[in-house]
This record gives C-alpha cells, structure tokens and sequence, in this order.
C-alpha cells in the first residue's frame, strides 16, 4: 500500500504535468471502485481546469476551476498515470480515463479496487467524513512537539500503534513507524505516555525519514509521468523494515521482527532497548 512519501510523489508529479490542464472528455469503465462514483462525476470534471493538486494524509485532492474538488486515494493498488494520448494502450483495470487539452490522457488504473474518486464542496474539504477525523499532518507545524507531547500523555498503547492512528498524525504508516522508531532510538513496544518527553526528538525522526523518502521518490518523478507509474517503496532507505536477521546498522546485532496489531515491526533490541526509554538521536 503507497504510504505518505509515495502519495506525495504521485501528487508532485500529477501537479506538474496537469496544473491548468483543461479536462475535456472523461471515460468510466466501470461504476465503482472501493464506493460508487458519484452520478455527477463525469459532468462536473468535463470541461473544468484542474488550477492544482494537493495531498491530505493520503489522498489526493483535484482542485477544479468551478471550486468543486475531486478528492482520489489510490487503495491499495492504486496508479496514476499520464501519458500522450496517442501512446495509450487500454490495459485491464484502467477504470477512469480523462483526456486532456494538451493531447495528454490521464489514466487511473486499480486492479484491486480500493482506490476511489468522490466530489467534495469548496468548503467541505475539512468537515467530509473521508477526511475530518485526520490529525496533523507530519511535515506541518500543526504536528508540534507541544502538540504531540500532550497528545500521547495518558496513551497506553504501544508507541508505533499510537503513531499509526491518523487522528494523531497522518501519514506515519507500518514502514516509516519502524523506520523513525529506529532513527530515535525508542522502543516500538514502550506505553505511548512514557514517549512524551521525546515528541520534539520522535517529530524531528519521523520528518526526517518521511523527508528523505520523498526526495529519494524525486528522483523518480519523470519517469513516473511518462511511464508505467510504479513507484514501489524506496528500499534502499530503509534501515530496519524489512531487515530482519541482518545486522544493524549501528550495533551491528541481528535486527528483529515482531507482530503488532497484525502488522510487522522492525526493530534492533540493542538500539531499542523496552526498558530504558533513552533516546540517542540520529547517528546515521
Ligand atoms: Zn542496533
């Protein structure tokens, strides 16, 4: 699943190649993905110019001229591609197709589904139900240490599980909450509350492996418009996820893997010792 930096990236690189692109024929292959498209869909986008694309957690929000917004999140599987409109050949779950007014098509292709493309208001775009549960998002000085040092005051739940509930911060999912986790030296499994006192040095962790990854994800952009939209993660970032059994990078112990929540956790016992909570900072 495309978490935060992967998202940005896609918006980046729809941003550049369809801001002030005017929408000129929409073509739905089917009549849903995750929810239903709504009725309204293909005339409010036909003939409206696209004025920006912006990122909320992990959507993706079309700004359009006549004020509505088309807010899209990719799912699961979810890709988002542009592409001369003479190179288009139709692939299986290519469902959404504009085409746009410089000869370029846009192309939503989602083999599982759980990607979708709904209308918001002008002013919705806070209280929609998608996206008014949604805490801060993690690059913004809305997420301060201020902010987040009260906010896990009284959380028992395990630390990576508090940082991965949207309504504390958005866009910190399974990969990045291992990875800051290592970057700060805390344990995963520690109660969020004893976290506290480091939210300034979990805030400037969790930025900086965000950060990196999308400007690893940069590097990408133009291939990504032109071609097959791809992205994957950015693996050769990654510290811990998806190490275990390798050897740390800083004590060079094995790196372990454990299952919260259903999910799996990379961490260095050594470096992220359950019963000091003692942080080190960045010694990459
Ligand atoms: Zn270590």
């Amino acid at each position: 699943m495309p978490e935060l930096p992967e998202v940005e990236t896609v918006c980046r690189g729809l941003a550049s190649a369809m801001t002030g692109r005017r929408i000129v024929r929409v073509t739905l292959n089917r009549p849903d993905l995750r929810i239903p498209f709504p009725p309204e869909l293909q005339k409010t986008l036909t003939n409206a110019t696209i004025t920006g694309i912006e990122r909320r957690a992990k959507y993706l929000l079309f700004m359009l001229d006549h004020g509505q917004i088309l807010l899209a999140h990719l799912g699961m599987s979810g890709k988002m591609l542009v592409m001369q409109a003479s190179d288009y050949t139709p692939k299986p779950h290519d469902h959404v197709l504009w085409e746009l007014d410089n000869g370029q098509l846009f192309v939503f292709n989602d083999a599982r589904r759980f990607g979708l493309m709904c209308l918001l208001g002008a002013d919705e775009q806070e209280k929609h139900p998608l996206l008014a549960h949604l805490g801060p998002e993690p690059l913004s000085n809305h997420f301060s240490e201020a902010y987040l040092a009260t906010a896990l005051k009284g959380k028992k739940i395990e630390l990576k599980q508090a940082l991965m509930d949207q309504r504390l911060v958005v866009g910190v999912g399974n990969i990045y909450a291992s990875e800051a986790l290592f970057m700060c030296r805390l344990s995963p499994f520690i109660p969020a509350h004893k976290a506290s006192k480091h939210a300034g040095l979990l805030i400037s962790s969790i930025r900086s492996v965000l950060q990196a990854a999308i400007e690893s994800g940069g590097s990408t952009l133009r291939d990504y418009v032109r071609s097959d939209g791809d992205l994957g993660y950015f693996q050769h970032h990654f510290q811990v996820y998806g190490r275990e059994g390798k050897s740390c990078h800083i004590c060079e112990q094995t790196v372990s893997r454990a299952v919260q929540a259903g999910r799996s956790t990379f961490f260095c016992q050594t470096c992220q010792k359950v019963n000091i909570v003692k942080p080190r900072g960045d010694n990459r």
